[in-house]
């Protein structure tokens, strides 16, 4: 089966939104991935946790099945972000980033985790992610997240990391910031030309579109209900869809198609929670059962996610 390979950052979140309020949280991008991806494939994270690192929050990825060997824990401290969100759930505020160990990481990865066929790059410094990319014998595909924070702050280096990059997943905003492009489509566009051959906008609750070659497809979010913190949605969404093109070991248009609806549901576990409790406690019927409700929803015709063995 194909394996995959993430590096992202392994967090401590301080989140508020109008439905409570949680701190410092087991949280970070790749950890939203790796827990959402391990529903379909092997997933391992590479990444670097600091001192203060709770050993229950590694025991919590390890029993989730994710490969928690490349994560080192180095001197100094963990990641840290903390957010505020207003009543409308899609404006959110940073109100800090705290790098910690991540200003100087250089990541080992195992001469197994090397020939990892699919490697996703989660948010976080762009060379960082290149970094990774370099190590690896040849992955079949290449995944791509990133947010404002380094399209603001890095933007030379994120320009040379799009270069290998074959599938990049990215918000509506930070693909107009990104493109410079207003129109959706337009900024689409332009962002296939700058290295991923597919893209993959995702427009909160109003779902999300993958741009191929020659293709445009939509899904709509789930609409649903206990929504509390939409926090992880994102990389929880991209951790579905890796994870399902890796089950099938295929990119072409209907293996696409269903790699996002797979993220839409692995995503609308995560927002029921805070931080990753609603994306833990999703059971591989619950993800089944929420996969035939899109279906429904949406009207499509009935078909199955490549899920592993309950879990
Ligand atoms: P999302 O809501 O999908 O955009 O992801 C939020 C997660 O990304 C949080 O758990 C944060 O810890 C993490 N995060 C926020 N900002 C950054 C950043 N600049 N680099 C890496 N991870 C980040």
């Amino acid at each position: 089966m194909s394996r995959i390979l993430a590096v992202g950052s392994v967090a401590y979140d301080s989140v508020e939104t109008p439905f409570g309020a949680r701190s410092e949280t087991l949280a970070g991008s790749a950890t939203y991935f790796s827990l959402a991806a391990s529903h379909f494939a092997p997933v391992a994270i590479v990444a670097a946790v600091g001192e203060d690192f709770r050993k229950g929050d590694l025991d919590l990825l390890g029993t989730r099945g994710v490969d928690v060997t490349a994560i080192e824990r180095r001197p100094g401290r963990t990641f840290r972000w903390a957010a505020r969100y207003g009543s409308d759930l899609n404006d959110r505020t940073t109100l800090s980033t705290e790098l910690g160990v991540f200003a100087e990481f250089k990541p080992t990865i195992s001469a197994e985790q090397r020939k990892s066929s699919y490697l996703f790059l989660g948010n976080i410094d762009p060379d960082l992610q290149r970094g990774v990319f370099e190590e690896m014998a040849q992955p079949r595909l290449v995944a791509c997240d990133t947010m404002n924070f380094w399209i603001e702050g890095r933007r030379e280096a994120l320009d040379r990391t799009l270069k290998i990059v074959d599938l990049l997943l990215i918000n509506d905003s930070e693909a107009r910031l990104l493109s410079g492009e207003t129109n959706l489509a337009a900024a689409a566009q332009k962002l296939l030309t700058m290295g991923p051959n597919a893209l993959v906008v995702k427009r909160g609750e109003y779902g999300a579109a993958v741009f191929g070659k020659g293709f445009v497809h939509f899904v709509p979010a789930l609409i649903l209900d206990g929504v509390v913190d939409p926090t992880g949605a994102g990389d929880s969404f991209a951790g579905g869809l890796v994870g399902c093109l890796a089950a099938l070991d295929r990119r072409d248009e209907a293996s696409l198609r269903l790699a996002v609806a797979a993220g839409t549901v692995m995503a609308s576990f995560t927002v029921q929670g805070f931080g990753v409790e609603g994306l833990v406690a999703a059971t591989s019927q619950a993800i089944a059962e929420r996969h035939a409700d899109l279906s429904r929803m949406a009207g499509w015709a009935p078909s199955k996610l490549p899920l592993r063995p309950a879990r």
